[in-house]
This record gives structure tokens, C-alpha cells and sequence, in this order.
């Protein structure tokens, strides 16, 4: 009877544990993708490359003689239904570790057994299962450098093969037709601006990293905080979605770090952010909801979409490395790392408002939005999280762009207001946004609503004054 195989977050052929061992079985193979209430309830941007991802992912598969069926609803029941249909009686899946995700494949699990159906997870999302990085009292880490050293000399297992061919069941049942399910219904005009920044699918990722490896990797130490370079592996958008695999980007890269390469050994670390990222959140969930330093509950945050957030959300803080920022992310679905550290800094202290409205907004835009990624990243930068940069530590924006944007080539990629002959990019971003928002690049560039000197002030006086 056959196997289904139920892709989320896992959308490749290669490297992909789960499906390795259902080609492996001899038995026939069904792949199936479900939308369910996690994917309805994702963000404009994330679920509309989602479902560019599974469009791709069905092309791959009727590539090789399969085929990827689509169905709607809670997965259980989809489940149950086809292996009704089918005669199926295994179902095999990638691990995943953000609290939603947990509940949702504990139920599945627990009501496939009920049925006497054996549900098997894989790991194929990481390289390090959370639970296997234990600190020397059998803890969790709560700081990354540690966690480096823990797992930086591990043997991460080579890379599996693609699978070319797999089984077909002795009769397809039916799918869904993936345009109903309007997945980019909230992109709206933003989808056609976003399109050509997209890299979509396995292949374009593997050509992403040998494109990095052999260009780039070797000054990504010095280029990665340039915002306006090529300088770093863009690699998070099919990370986010596994159309590439964590092990297949740290095995690219310890080939050059054996070579001497230190921009390669660089890279391994932030491959391992993203794994202490979802360390944190399997140990602790409240981190995507809760403030992790539970004193910070008592913070007097902004939480209201003021005019203030309304601007920064725009584009239109008249700081300019924020608004540069805040456009790319717009634009490109995308937002350089250093990039992501100020605007977040900028809300969070400046504008003295509450992470969790920075994590929505970014939930709602990033094409490589990731929920253990962001949540940390926010925490990160607002202070109140574990390995946080301390709330007294205010980035200033203004001398941030004499630092890492000398040249000013990011901020007038970006920003067209008062500029003669504005950068093509920077119009695209009056095309994406609402037609409400009634911005146009004949505004005037306008005047700092927070400057970088009073709201740092500002910050600082809450913190002083802060009753914990
Ligand atoms: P590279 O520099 O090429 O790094 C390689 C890979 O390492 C990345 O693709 C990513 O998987 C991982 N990585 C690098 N830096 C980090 C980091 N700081 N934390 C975790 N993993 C990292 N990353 C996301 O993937 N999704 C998010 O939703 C997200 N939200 C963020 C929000 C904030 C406020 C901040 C400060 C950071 C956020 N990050 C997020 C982390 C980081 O900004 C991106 O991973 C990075 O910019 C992706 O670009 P790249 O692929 O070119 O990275």
C-alpha cells in the first residue's frame, strides 16, 4: 500500500529525508500538499510565495512521473480521506518545531494512530535536533556563542541524493487546483512588483549557493554588512520554505572553509543562528508571543498603529536608512540583515513601540519570513529577549549609514522623493504599495518624524525610568 508524503516546509527532491525513505520502501509514493488554517493564516507575502513554492514543487514532481495533490482543510481529515481512497496506510513528514506547528503534528499523529496509522517524522527543517544541544547541566543554551562551540565541530551527515523517480500509487486521487485556494489574494498589486526579486524553487537555490560559494563567500566578512553589496547569500528565502536544505549549504561551505576560506566558517555561523533560533523556540515557545524577559511586560510600549508606526510602515520616518529599508522589504519581499537590525531598533526604541507590532508587519511582507527567525530577531533587537542587545544600546541610524552605507548607494536605490532622477527600484516601491497609502514620488522626502538624537533620548528616559 502506498506511503504519503506530506510536504509543509520542505519543498524539494534532494536532501529531503522523508521522501528518501519512501522511494527507498519500493512502495508506491503519494506526495501531498494540505492548506490548512496555518497556511490560511499566513501573511500576505510568505503565503503567496508558499504557494509559489508548491506550484513549482508539482512541476518538479510530474518532472520525474509523480504528482502533488493538493487538498484543503484540517489535516487529519484530508489525511484519513486519502488514505481511504488510496489504501495508504504510512505517512511520512519533515519535522517542525514552531509552536503551531508542534500542536498541529502532535494531533495529526495521535488521530492517525487512533487509526492504526503509522505517522513517521523526519528530520530534514535543521541540522541539529533542539533537544540533542544540551549545555553541561543537560540545559538549553540561552546565549549563541556557547551554542557555536557546542555544535560547530559536529559531523553533520552528507547531503541525499534527488530522488528521480518514485512509485506512482495504481490510481491518482483527486486534487485541488491551487489557484482556488487564492493563496496571493492579499499580495494584490504588490505580486507583480515582488515577482522578479523571487528565486524560485530547487534549482534556482542550488545555483543561489554556487553562485555565493564561488563568488562571494570569500569576502563575505567584510561585505555582508553593506546593504547595498551582493554580499550575502539571499539564501534565507528558500531556506524558509526548504527548497534547500541546511546541510546542503553548510557541506558547500565547509569545503571552502577546508580550503582556508574564513568568510566560509563566517557563513557555518549564521547557518547556526538560524538553528539556535529554533533551538530557543522549541525550548520556548512563548518566545513567538511573549516577551522571553517576562520584566519587559512591564515596559510602557507604544502597542496602537499610531501615525508613528503608520510612517515607519511606509517608508516615510524621514530616517533615511529606515525608509530605504522598509522600501526594499516592499519591493523585494526582502530586507538586508543590517537593515532588519535598525528598523527594528528604530521602532522598538525610538519610536518606543512593541515588538510584536514589528514582527506582525514583518509576518505580513517577508517572502522569507520564518517564525523562529523573526521572533528571535525581534526579541533580539528590542532587548527583551534571550542574547539580547541591551535596550541601552540605541543604534543611531543616522551615523549606522555613515558605517555601512558611505556611498549612499542603499538609500538612493530606495528612496525617490527629492531626487531629480530617482533610482528605478525606488519607483517600483509607489506601484506595490495600497493606492490608499496615496504616496507619490513628487512628495517631498519628509522631515524626521523621531530624529536619531531625541529618540534616542526618549528611549533611554523609558529605560531610566522603567519600574522593573
Ligand atoms: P546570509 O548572510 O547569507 O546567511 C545565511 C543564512 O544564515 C541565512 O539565509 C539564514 O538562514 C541564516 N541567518 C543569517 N543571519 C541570521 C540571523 N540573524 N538569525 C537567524 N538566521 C540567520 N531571517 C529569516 O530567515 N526570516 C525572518 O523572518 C527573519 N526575520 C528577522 C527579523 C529581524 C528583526 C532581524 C534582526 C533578523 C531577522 N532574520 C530573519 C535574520 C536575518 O536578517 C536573515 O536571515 C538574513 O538577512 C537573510 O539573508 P541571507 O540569506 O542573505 O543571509
Amino acid at each position: 500500500s502506498p506511503i504519503i508524503v506530506w510536504f509543509r516546509r520542505d519543498l524539494r527532491l534532494s536532501d529531503h529525508p522523508a521522501l528518501w525513505a519512501a522511494m527507498s520502501s519500493g512502495r508506491p509514493v503519494l506526495p501531498v500538499f494540505i492548506c490548512d488554517r496555518l497556511v490560511e493564516q499566513l501573511g500576505a507575502a510568505p503565503k503567496w510565495r508558499l504557494g509559489l513554492g508548491a506550484e513549482h514543487l508539482s512541476g518538479s514532481l510530474k518532472d520525474i512521473g509523480s504528482r502533488l495533490i493538493l487538498r484543503k482543510g484540517d489535516p487529519a481529515e484530508v489525511l484519513r480521506a486519502l488514505i481511504e481512497e488510496t489504501g495508504a496506510d504510512t505517512v511520512y513528514w519533515s519535522r517542525a518545531y514552531d509552536p503551531d506547528s508542534v500542536e498541529r503534528d502532535k494531533a495529526v499523529k495521535a488521530a492517525l494512530k487512533d487509526d492504526g496509522i503509522a505517522a513517521e517524522s523526519h528530520l530534514g527543517h535543521l541540522m541539529f535536533e533542539p533537544w540533542t544541544v544540551e549545555t553541561g547541566t543537560g540545559g538549553y543554551y540561552k546565549v549563541f556563542t556557547p551554542y557555536w562551540k557546542n555544535v560547530r565541530d559536529r559531523d553533520v551527515p552528507q547531503p541525499l541524493g534527488r530522488v528521480s523517480s518514485l512509485e506512482a500509487p495504481a490510481s491518482w486521487p483527486e486534487s485541488d487546483d491551487l489557484e482556488d485556494w487564492g493563496l496571493a489574494d492579499d499580495m494584490r498589486r504588490g505580486a507583480d512588483v515582488v515577482r522578479p526579486f523571487v528565486q524560485l524553487g530547487e534549482d534556482a537555490a542550488q545555483d543561489r549557493l554556487a553562485h555565493f560559494i564561488e563568488d562571494i563567500v570569500d569576502d563575505y566578512d567584510t561585505l555582508r554588512d553593506l546593504p547595498s553589496e551582493d554580499g550575502t547569500s539571499c539564501l534565507s528565502e528558500n531556506l524558509a520554505l526548504g527548497e534547500i536544505s541546511p546541510r546542503q549549504c553548510w557541506h558547500a561551505a565547509a569545503r571552502k572553509q577546508h580550503e582556508g576560506s574564513k568568510g566560509a566558517e563566517t557563513f557555518m555561523k549564521e547557518l547556526a543562528w538560524r538553528e539556535f533560533a529554533y533551538h530557543l523556540i522549541w525550548h520556548t515557545p512563548q518566545i513567538a508571543t511573549e516577551n522571553w524577559r517576562e520584566e519587559w511586560s512591564a515596559f510602557p510600549w507604544n502597542e496602537k498603529e499610531n501615525d508613528e508606526v503608520r510612517a515607519w510602515k511606509q517608508g516615510r520616518t524621514g530616517i533615511q536608512f529606515v525608509d530605504a529599508a522598509m522600501r526594499e522589504l516592499y519591493v523585494t519581499g526582502r530586507m538586508h540583515n543590517r537593515a532588519r537590525m535598525i528598523v527594528a531598533s528604530y521602532l522598538t526604541k525610538h519610536l518606543l513601540t512593541h515588538w510584536k507590532i514589528g514582527q506582525k508587519w514583518f509576518e505580513d511582507c517577508l517572502i522569507d519570513w520564518d517564525p523562529a527567525s523573526n521572533a528571535m530577531g525581534w526579541q533580539w533587537s528590542a532587548g527583551s529577549g534571550p542574547d539580547a542587545t541591551p535596550y541601552f544600546r540605541v543604534f543611531n541610524p543616522v551615523t549606522q549609514l555613515d558605517k555601512f552605507d558611505k556611498q549612499r548607494n542603499y538609500v538612493s536605490r530606495w528612496i525617490a522623493e527629492g531626487r531629480g532622477n530617482p533610482h528605478e527600484d525606488a519607483l517600483k516601491y509607489f506601484d506595490a504599495v495600497p493606492v490608499s497609502w496615496n504616496l507619490s514620488p513628487d512628495d517631498d522626502y519628509p522631515n524626521a518624524i523621531v530624529s536619531a538624537d531625541a529618540g534616542r533620548k526618549r528611549a533611554l528616559d523609558a529605560y531610566e525610568n522603567r519600574d522593573f
